[in-house]
C-alpha cells in the first residue's frame, strides 16, 4: 500500500495525466484512500501576442494553460474551456492584448516613498510612551507605507522584487505577508539593512573583518534573502564622485561576501565611482547597484565573475529635475553623473556585461517602475533586450530562472498584459492591465467588458 502510494504520487509528477488516470482506474487500493484531492484551478489564457521568452520572437494567438499556480503548458490556437474536463475552468480573454512575463525590478526600497509623497506619520504619539522609541515607531510607520508601495509596485506588472535596504521588521514582516497571501504584492527578495560601514551601532553599521561578519549575519538571521552593501558614497553626495575612494577596506569587502556567499545568499553593491565598482568586484559581489561610472576596465571582472550591473537610470529624474537650481560645484557632479551613467551602462552592456533592470524606487517613484526600461532604450538598447534585463536577466541575477522571467511549461504562472506591442514602443509597459501572480488574477481592467 504504502509503495503504491508513493508510486502514484511520483506518478502524478512525471506521468501524463491519461496514464494516471488508467493506473487508478486499475488500482482498487489507490481509489479506497480516504483523501480527495481539491480540484484543480484551470486558467485558459487567450493571449493574441504572447511573448513568451523576452529576446525570442513574439507568437500569435496562443492559449496559456495555467493549472493553479503554474504554468501547464502553451497551446497554439486558442483552446476552448470545454476541453478541460478534470478541473474548475476559467477563461481570460486577452486576444486583442500583448502578454509577456511579469516584471521584475532589483533595486527598490518600498518602506521609502519618493520625493513629494510624504511617509505615514502616527499622529500624537508622544516620545515617553512604551514602545514609542524612535525604532520602534519608524517600524511601524514604514511598514504602513510599504503595504502601499508594494500594492502599487505589483499593480504596475512588476511581480517580483529585491528589497535593497530598509531598517527594521517592517520589510520581512510585509515579504512573509505576501508571500502568505494576506498582503497584495509582488513576491520580495529583502536584504534587510544596508550593511553599511560606521563605528556606531545603528543597522547595518561595521567595522573591521569580525564586525562586518557579525552585522551580516545579523542580516541573514533577521531573514534577510540577499546582502546589500554600502560600497561608495551616494551619487548625490560630493564623496560620491566618478573618483571618489570605496568606503569600506577590501579586508570588510572580503569579509562580507564571504560571509553572505558561505549560507547561500548573494550580494549587491550600491557603488558610484570608478575605484569603488573595482573593489567590490575584486571582493566577488554578485551584482553592482547604480554604477554609474562604470569603468571600462572593470567589463571582463564582471563578464568572469558573472557578475551584473543594474543601473537604476529612473533616478535621473530626479537629477533633471534638481541640476535646473544647482549651483557651483554640485552643479558640476550633477551634469557629469547624467553625461556618463547612460553611455557607460551602454558601454557596458555592448562588452557583454548582464544588465539586469531595478529602478530606485522609493528615490524615484513607485509604481513607476517600467519607466526604468524607457530609458535603456533611449541610450540606444534595443526594446527586446530592455524587457530581457526585466525578466529573463532579473530571474537569473536572483537564481530563480527555472521557475520565473520566461512563460514557459512548467514555470511559475507570473504574466500580464498591455495593449500595444511595447516591442514597437516601450512605453506600452507603463500601462499594463493584467497582472496574474503564482496563478492569481490581481488585477484585470477588462474583465468588467467581458460577456
Ligand atoms: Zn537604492
Amino acid at each position: 500500500m504504502k509503495r503504491l502510494t508513493l508510486w502514484l504520487a511520483a506518478c502524478a509528477a512525471i506521468c501524463t495525466p491519461a496514464l494516471a488516470h488508467e493506473e487508478r482506474a486499475e488500482a482498487p487500493a489507490a481509489a479506497a484512500a480516504p483523501a480527495t484531492p481539491a480540484r484543480d484551478k484551470v486558467k485558459l489564457i487567450q493571449a493574441g501576442w504572447l511573448l513568451g521568452v523576452p529576446g525570442q520572437q513574439p507568437q500569435r494567438e496562443r492559449t496559456i494553460v495555467v493549472r493553479n499556480d503554474r504554468i501547464e503548458r502553451i497551446d497554439s490556437g486558442y483552446t476552448a474551456p470545454e476541453t478541460i474536463v478534470d478541473a474548475d475552468v476559467e477563461l481570460i480573454d486577452l486576444r486583442d492584448r500583448f502578454v509577456l512575463p511579469g516584471m521584475m525590478d532589483m533595486h527598490v526600497h518600498l518602506s521609502s516613498n519618493s520625493r513629494g509623497d510624504a511617509p505615514f506619520k502616527i499622529k500624537y504619539a508622544a516620545d515617553d510612551l512604551p514602545g514609542a522609541s524612535v525604532e520602534e515607531r519608524d517600524d511601524v510607520t514604514h511598514l504602513v507605507d510599504a503595504i502601499g508601495n508594494a500594492r502599487k509596485t505589483l499593480m504596475a506588472g512588476f511581480t517580483t522584487v529585491r528589497d535593497l535596504g530598509s531598517a527594521g521588521w517592517n520589510i520581512v514582516a510585509l515579504r512573509d505577508a505576501v508571500a502568505a497571501g494576506k498582503l497584495e504584492g509582488p513576491r520580495i527578495l529583502t536584504a534587510v539593512s544596508i550593511v553599511r560601514p560606521g563605528a556606531g551601532t545603528g543597522p547595518g553599521a561595521c567595522s573591521g573583518v569580525e564586525g562586518c561578519r557579525r552585522v551580516t549575519r545579523q542580516q541573514i538571521d533577521m531573514g534577510a534573502d540577499l546582502i546589500k552593501i554600502y560600497a561608495t558614497c551616494s551619487g548625490s553626495l560630493p564623496c560620491g564622485l566618478q573618483y571618489a575612494p570605496p568606503v569600506f577596506l577590501d579586508d570588510e569587502l572580503k569579509a562580507i561576501v564571504e560571509t553572505a556567499h558561505s549560507r547561500q545568499l548573494r550580494v549587491a553593491a550600491h557603488a558610484h565611482g570608478e575605484e569603488g565598482i573595482r573593489a567590490v568586484l575584486r571582493a566577488g559581489v554578485n551584482s553592482v547597484e547604480h554604477g554609474s561610472y562604470t569603468p571600462a576596465d572593470s567589463f571582463e571582472t564582471f563578464k568572469k565573475n558573472g557578475a551584473f550591473l543594474v543601473p537604476t537610470m529612473s533616478v535621473h529624474a530626479n537629477i533633471e529635475k534638481d541640476i535646473k537650481t544647482a549651483t557651483g560645484p554640485m552643479r558640476a557632479v550633477m551634469q557629469n553623473f547624467l553625461d556618463k551613467h547612460g553611455p557607460r551602462m551602454m558601454a557596458a552592456w555592448r562588452a557583454g556585461v548582464k544588465i539586469a533592470a531595478g529602478t530606485d524606487a522609493g528615490v524615484s517613484v513607485h509604481g513607476e517602475n517600467a519607466r526604468e526600461l524607457e530609458y535603456y532604450v533611449r541610450e540606444g538598447m534595443p526594446a527586446a533586450d530592455a524587457i530581457k534585463t526585466a525578466t529573463v536577466n532579473a530571474a537569473s541575477l536572483i537564481g530563480r530562472e527555472q521557475d520565473l522571467g520566461t512563460i514557459e511549461k512548467g514555470k511559475i504562472a507570473d504574466i500580464i498584459a498591455v495593449s500595444a506591442d511595447p516591442l514597437a514602443d516601450i512605453t506600452a509597459l507603463q500601462h499594463v492591465d493584467f497582472v496574474m501572480k503564482d496563478g492569481r488574477v490581481f488585477r484585470d481592467d477588462q474583465a468588467a467588458k467581458r460577456p
